[in-house]
């Protein structure tokens, strides 16, 4: 069987809501009860573990644990919690911050890690937007002239070095869903690697694992709305 870990224990300070992003409402419920509410009606999951902030409490149904200082030690810490399982079942990793999750993703997701030889299965978009390098060199704009006003300050400028071909590209999101024996070694590194990882999958990836992506509607993590509530 299969066990979900919903990450959402992070602070949210780049949204600057005040409060936990996981618990910033949409549509009038916390963003974490949107994925809750999907994961826990999938009939071949039979646990959800959520990594919280101190002082926050589960959602009903679910079991809470508290978050670590990076995302990949959440996950950890989640794992820690999902009791007894096979070295192949399937353990899914989904972030609170993602709350438009469908079930056709997450079957999409839990079908393509029990294809043979593979570790891992994460959704994510093709790229679409032209991809830049830019920011090695600066050019200095002075304020006043940029404003059209008044004031001396002057600010930096990342000047384009390069225009990447995006083809064969891929926006990663989540859900990723990994066999847990790949996940417990890929996490069982020193919490320096782990402060490294932007997603699960990389961990994966540099301990060898077989990493396949699910095509998926292309969805912003943080809604623009999101800066409104
Ligand atoms: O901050 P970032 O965009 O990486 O957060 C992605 C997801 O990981 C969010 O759902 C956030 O709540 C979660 N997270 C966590 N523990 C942390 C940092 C982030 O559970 N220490």
């Amino acid at each position: 069987m299969a066990v979900a870990l919903i990450v959402a224990a992070g602070l949210g300070e780049r949204l600057g809501a005040g409060r936990p992003k996981a618990l910033v409402e949409l549509a009038g419920r916390p963003l974490l009860h949107w994925s809750v509410e999907v994961l826990s009606a999938v009939p071949a999951i039979e646990r959800v573990i959520v990594a919280l902030p101190e002082g926050v409490s589960a959602p009903a149904g679910t079991v809470g644990v508290r978050g670590g200082a990076v995302r990949s030690e959440s996950v950890r810490l989640a794992l820690a919690q999902a009791g007894d399982g096979d070295d192949a079942d399937p353990v899914l990793v989904h972030d609170a911050a993602r709350p438009l999750l469908s079930a056709e993703l997450v079957a999409a997701t839990l079908a393509a890690v029990a294809e043979d030889g593979v570790d891992a299965a994460i959704a994510a978009a093709p790229l679409t937007d032209t991809v830049k390098r830019a920011g090695s060199e600066v050019c200095r704009q002075d304020g006043a002239r940029a404003a059209g006003g008044e004031g001396s300050a002057t600010r930096s400028l990342p000047v384009v070095s390069e225009t990447l071909d995006r083809a064969g590209l891929w926006a990663v999101q989540t859900p990723q869903v990994f066999r847990r024996a790949a996940l417990q070694r890929a996490l069982d590194v020193p919490d320096a690697v782990l402060a490294e990882a932007t997603d699960d999958a990389w961990l994966v990836e540099r301990a060898g694992g077989r990493v396949v992506v699910v095509s998926a509607p292309k969805v912003p993590e943080t809604l623009p709305a999101l800066r409104i509530v």
